[in-house]
């Protein structure tokens, strides 16, 4: 089977691991499973979750690490090819994932510095870029949100790596990309593509690095309006681990068409879970 896990509320729950996931990956991979894992956070470079999942024992490698900013730059690649300069309002992880695709990347800050300096808009500070990709910028500033529409509203391509309304933290809850992104779409009346969850193309993306189909999935997560609609956008079967953000309560009342194929409170009922799907 292919699995498509995603990281936190699965894997882990901020700094903790929710106990056994990473062993039951493990053997579903020793037993031939496909396991990629998917995440709308797209502040990371992919190799930075590396050393994390190998301590907990969760089969990775780096291609197998696709966030929302990784998605973004496969899709651009794939799908987008006349794209070779980006504007990125986003984290330095988003950058580079962009740049290993092979595109050109300008800064939000690079952007912002000329729109100050020189008196010029953000179109032209940014050298007529071909798209802006918006993701969770936590240096973001109001002319870099400004370099961002301008370029949008000169005719950019505006790609979204996730709309998440916010971020939860360790200290609190946070803004999220989506919020960064719907102040772009309300400067400019440009509605853009978004990427991650609960679209299907994060998945999607993360299916083909394995030679895969996203329908053919089996979606392990933890949210009701990521993980479990993106797994139906795109046709895929999926677990809800009730080890992260939603509740059974919030579980029951789901309507029957959005239901998860199954749910697992913990890593024993995951194993179980997988293994009824793995037979048919
Ligand atoms: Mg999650």
């Amino acid at each position: 089977m292919l699995l498509l896990v995603d990281l936190d509320g699965v894997v882990y729950r901020g700094a903790q691991p929710v106990p056994g996931v990473a062993d039951v990956l493990a053997a579903r991979a020793a037993s031939g499973d496909d396991v990629v894992y998917v995440t709308n956070n797209s502040m990371h470079y992919r190799t930075d979750y590396l050393r994390r999942l190998t301590d907990l024992g969760a089969p990775v490698s780096q291609e197998r690490v696709v966030s929302s900013g990784r998605a973004t730059a496969l899709y651009i690649a794939e799908h987008e090819p006349q794209i070779r300069r980006v504007l990125v309002i986003g984290a330095g992880g988003l950058e580079r994932e962009l740049r290993d695709v092979g595109l050109e990347v300008i800064n939000g800050a690079q952007a912002a510095g000329r729109m100050s300096q020189e008196g010029i808009d953000g179109w032209e500070a940014a050298g007529h870029p071909d798209a802006v990709v918006v993701g969770l910028d936590p240096q973001v500033t109001y002319l870099r949100i400004a370099a961002a529409a301008d370029a949008v509203r000169a005719g950019a391509r505006f790609i979204a790596t996730n709309r998440d309304p916010v971020l939860p933290t360790e200290r609190g809850v946070r803004p999220g990309a989506g919020s960064l992104v719907a102040a772009v779409e309300t400067a400019t009346g440009v509605a853009p593509l978004v990427i991650g969850k609960p679209g299907p193309h994060l998945l999607e993306e993360a299916a083909s690095v394995v030679g895969r189909r996203a329908h053919e999935a089996v979606v392990i997560g933890d949210g009701l309006t990521t993980d479990l609609a993106a797994a139906r956008a795109t046709g895929a079967r999926s677990v809800l681990m009730l080890t992260g953000v939603t509740e059974r309560a919030q579980l029951e009342a789901l309507p029957v068409d959005e239901q998860p194929t199954a749910v697992a409170e913990d890593a024993a009922q995951l194993a179980e879970a997988l293994e009824r799907l793995a037979q048919g």
